[in-house]
């Protein structure tokens, strides 16, 4: 019931799309387009500067937007901080707080992280000397709390750990991991950019230092997000950024800096995306964050029940409801979740394919990747039976087609009698693909990957006086990449290097012959890009 009156809010879903990708973001419903539009028709000035009236009513919205977003997290004002997202609000603390860190120091963190909660502590760790950690996850895809334990200890500093993992759905005890970091005097800090959206979440009772959330996964516009700081630690803390809003006083010589929340918000801030938060925050108020939490849940546990009786579908993350969110990964017996998501599209079921920016999980898990259907408050029981039954669908047409994608999902439209050929023969290369193989006395090899759908190629090339004698390719990835591989490999054995070097991308296409959609272009083209690679280092 709640969802009818719901999906009416989202304009964007009035022509029957069904959005299953709201782990990446969410649509935005009316009163947030709205908010956003009238700052700019009646509220636009900038903020914290100008006398006059105009100014004042900007200034007091985007107060406001700080207001309310702090009460929606049980926090106090000058502790919430507007960023760009989770990633910024991330870059943040680690440069900031790394700024503390000496050599052999530990930052702990978990296995299940998304790489923005990654990648900016490897870089502090390799300029500080400091030691990253990982909690394992277990059998069950949860946390291994033991091993937790015992890695937490006097040298952690840092502790950073999603609360819900966007990959597997996790709802991870971030209260328990609080307490073991602060036993040993560490901050804890928690990517939230799962869980807010999804759950009432309180700050003061999760007993974390830092939390950070992104608004565009919780309908509010891109480009605006929140990081939550205590604020005896917020004072302490060097800013991250210089300049604008963050100075008290400045002389030519030395700087002091503004009060908080403003001392880590630099620049002129996103004033729009402040009202478009404010907007969403209220609209998810309205529904009560105890509904959306419960919504979520009845929507995972009917999907995840439908799946567990299609022996073909394996299902990434905890099989038990509790404590899990409604994200859901899966794969399917014999097809490329590329191929898979690109099937889902025909049917307008709209989800993600590849490593959802987790790729250290799915190497430790052993995977290709993943499709994720996420759900939100305006899914319906009926969006879940449309996903089910495609998928369904697909596993039938993998059993069919001995894993390879539906003839009709390969190429978007209707084709020429000469395109129905190729296609024919791209399919052919795909199942019985040219030249998958090692080549032992190669002279060239490189290995590139796509970090959008997770496709991998490695080129091997043999040099006999400038021509190539042998070349072979291995990788794993969709129908599309692994066709384009063989077809290259093919095309360019025995032909002179330097024209292999001016093998260009409208030739791959042309090789391919049928048409590629705008999304596929990147996995056509990875083979290509990959031998420009190896043929450079020659
Ligand atoms: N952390 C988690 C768990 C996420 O799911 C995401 C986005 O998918 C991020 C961090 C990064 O968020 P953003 O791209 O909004 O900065």
């Amino acid at each position: 019931m709640m969802t009818k009156d719901i999906k009416g809010d989202f304009p964007i879903l009035k022509n029957g799309l069904i959005f299953l990708d709201n782990s990446a973001t969410t649509q935005k419903p009316t009163k947030v387009i709205k908010a956003v539009k009238e700052y700019y028709e009646q509220d636009n000035a900038n903020v914290h500067r100008g006398i006059y009236k105009l100014a004042q009513k900007s200034t007091v919205l985007y107060e406001k937007a700080h207001e309310v977003v702090a009460n929606f997290i049980g926090a106090e004002f000058e502790e919430i901080i507007f960023t760009k997202g989770t990633t910024e609000g991330l870059n943040l603390l680690a440069y900031s707080l790394g700024k503390n860190l000496n050599a052999g120091d530990e930052i702990v963190l978990s296995e299940m992280e998304h790489h923005s909660n990654i990648v900016p502590w490897q870089q502090i760790a390799k300029e500080k000397g400091a030691v990253l950690k990982f909690i394992p996850i277990t059998k069950e895809y949860r946390l291994d709390m033991e091993k937790a334990a015992e890695l937490i200890t006097e040298k952690t500093k840092i502790v950073s750990i999603v609360h819900m993992s966007n990959v597997l759905g996790t709802i991870n005890p971030v209260k328990e991991i609080a307490e073991l970091a602060h036993e040993v005097g560490a901050v804890m800090i928690v990517d939230a950019a799962q869980s807010v959206p999804h759950l009432p979440v309180n700050v003061k009772e999760s007993n974390c230092d830092f939390l950070v959330f992104s608004g565009h996964k919780m309908c509010a516009p891109t480009g605006i997000g929140v990081l939550y700081g205590r604020k005896e630690l917020l004072k302490e803390m060097q800013p991250f950024l210089y300049g604008g809003d963050m100075i008290k006083e400045v002389t030519f010589e030395q700087s002091t800096w503004n009060e908080l929340p403003w001392k880590f918000e630099a620049g002129t801030p996103n004033l729009a995306g402040a009202a478009g938060l404010l907007a969403a925050v209220e609209y998810l108020q309205e529904i009560g964050m105890n509904n959306v939490e419960a919504h979520g849940k009845k929507l995972m546990k009917y999907a995840l029940e439908k799946l567990s009786v299609i022996p073909e579908v394996t299902v990434i993350g905890p099989a038990e409801v509790e404590n899990r969110g409604p994200i859901i990964s899966l794969n399917i017996e014999g097809m490329h979740p590329h191929d898979l998501s690109e099937m889902l599209d025909r049917e307008n079921i709209a989800v993600r394919g590849g490593f959802h920016c987790a790729m250290p999980l799915f190497s430790k898990l052993g995977l290709d990747g993943s499709i994720r259907a996420s759900f939100y408050i305006y899914n319906s029981k009926e969006d879940a039976d449309r996903l089910v039954n495609a998928v369904m669908k697909a596993v039938e047409q993998a059993k069919k087609e001995e894993g390879v994608i539906n003839r009709a999902e390969i190429t978007p439209g209707d084709l020429t009698e000469e395109q129905e050929l190729y296609k024919e023969n791209v399919i052919d290369h795909y199942k019985h693909p040219r030249n998958k193989k090692e080549i032992e006395d190669y002279t060239a090899k490189y290995r590139e990957v796509n970090p959008i759908c997770g496709d991998t190629v490695t080129m091997y090339v043999k040099n006999n006086n400038g021509t190539i004698e042998e070349i072979s390719f291995t990788g794993s990835g969709c129908a599309i990449s692994q066709a384009s591989a063989s077809l290259l490999t093919e095309n360019l054995k025995g032909k002179d290097i330097e024209e292999a070097k001016k093998f260009n991308q409208q030739e791959v296409f042309a090789l391919l012959g049928i048409p590629i959609s705008h999304t596929r272009t990147k996995c056509a083209l990875l083979p290509l890009k990959t031998l420009h690679h190896a043929l450079e280092e020659m």
